[in-house]
């Protein structure tokens, strides 16, 4: 279990790997449309692994609409009672590690949020999912496409749904480059670059377990210039290549990479180059150029404010907290059947972890590796 100076020391290194951290009140802005009044379909959700992700998303969902919630999973007793007190769950909605498959006699969740270190996901989703609820989950959905996949069966064989907690997918100022780009004003996209990481601290850490992790930056952080190359280009690419640095090998095991650079090739020419770190600061950058402008944003994937520019200007799109919005974003496709502009479903996610698997294979074999996405 974390201690608080785990947490705090995590907290610092995020601190620096999401600069915008630091302003955080500035991103608590109310979501778009907030004030309208609501009177349709709320989802229910129970977080599972009441950590400090799971704490951020707890307090963004005090101010949804159409997400509540109402239930959590935890294997320590006093977070339990804690978040029982605080966000005034039933005790009846708590569960731990062992006994959660009981949310099935539960009619009053809808969804389980799966917030727990990344290998641990897989078989928690699966046993959400045979216990005839919804599943959100954090990414790395799973440490590798086979397990995503099994996981993706499992829901689909349950009869329920299946989200990746995919925030970037309802940000404004994402959405609109989004829209731009689908609008042709960049022209033909020739290039992306995606430069995620930050120095990480505790070397205790689950992150730098890889039995917990799955692996290193490239599981953490990495996987946002992964998943944005795709959104951005608006392709799934066929090729990557990929090189490992590494300058702390006790820190950094056999399995946890601490740098690992690498490019993309998309199927229309498009190519882009992206590096993953542990170990450097300052790294939350994408650009995108085409044959007719650019964009660029910096912090492109924090916690906000999302800054962005393009060859037009300033984007000024609205501030928002990302997990409000994501999780009322989620209670629309999850109850009403909505689709985002981005999906954010499991299918989604294994394409993520496909380039993942390739981009290790890579660096093993030193060969570019083809993608089948
Ligand atoms: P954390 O260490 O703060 O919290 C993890 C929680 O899982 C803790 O409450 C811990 O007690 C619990 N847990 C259950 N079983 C455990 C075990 N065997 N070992 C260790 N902890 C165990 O981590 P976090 O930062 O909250 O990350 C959790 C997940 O959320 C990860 O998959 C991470 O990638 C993801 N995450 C996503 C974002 C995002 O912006 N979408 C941001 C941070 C983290």
């Amino acid at each position: 279990m974390n201690t608080r100076r785990d947490f705090l020391q995590k907290l610092a290194a995020s601190a620096i790997a999401f600069p915008s951290i630091t302003s955080f009140a500035a991103a608590t802005v109310p979501v778009v449309g907030c004030n309208t009044p609501y009177d349709g379909p709320v989802l229910r959700v129970a977080i599972m692994g009441l950590g400090s992700y799971g704490t951020r998303v707890a307090e963004a969902m005090q101010s949804c609409k159409k997400a509540k919630l109402v239930g959590a999973i935890s294997g320590t007793p006093a977070k339990l009672k804690n978040w029982q007190a605080k966000y005034n769950i039933p005790e009846k909605n708590c569960y731990n590690y062992e006994n959660f498959d009981a949310v099935r006699n539960n009619p009053d969740i809808d969804a389980v949020y799966v917030i727990t270190p990344n290998a641990l996901h897989h078989d928690q989703v699966i046993r959400v999912a045979k216990a005839g609820k919804h599943a959100i989950c954090e990414k790395p959905m799973a440490v590798n496409a086979k397990e995503g996949q099994e996981m993706v069966d499992a829901c689909k064989q349950a009869g329920v749904k299946l989200l990746v907690g995919y925030r970037m997918h309802f940000e404004p100022h994402t959405l609109e480059v989004i829209r731009m780009r689908k609008a042709g004003q960049f022209g033909t996209i020739r290039f992306f670059q995606g430069l995620t990481g930050f120095t990480i601290g505790d070397p205790t850490q689950w992150r730098l377990n890889k039995q917990l992790s799955g692996g290193g930056s490239l599981m953490d952080i990495g996987i946002y210039s992964i998943n944005g190359s795709r959104y951005m280009v608006g392709e799934d690419p066929v090729w990557v290549t990929a090189q490992e640095t590494k300058t702390d090998k006790v820190k950094f095991k056999e399995g946890v990479d601490e740098t690992i650079q690498f490019q993309l090739g998309f199927p229309s020419g498009a190519v882009a180059s992206c590096l993953s770190t542990y170990n450097m600061n300052n790294l939350d950058k994408f650009f995108l150029d085409g044959t007719g402008g650019w964009a660029e944003m910096w912090p492109s994937t924090g916690y906000g404010p999302i800054k962005g520019r393009t060859h037009l200007g300033e984007l000024n799109q609205p501030i928002v907290t990302h997990q409000t919005l994501q999780m009322d974003e989620m209670s629309g496709i999850l109850l009403a059947g909505e689709q985002p502009v981005v999906p954010v479903d499991g299918a989604e996610a294994v394409k993520d972890l496909k380039v993942i698997d390739g981009i290790y294979a890579s660096v093993a074999s030193g060969k570019r590796v083809d993608l089948q996405l």
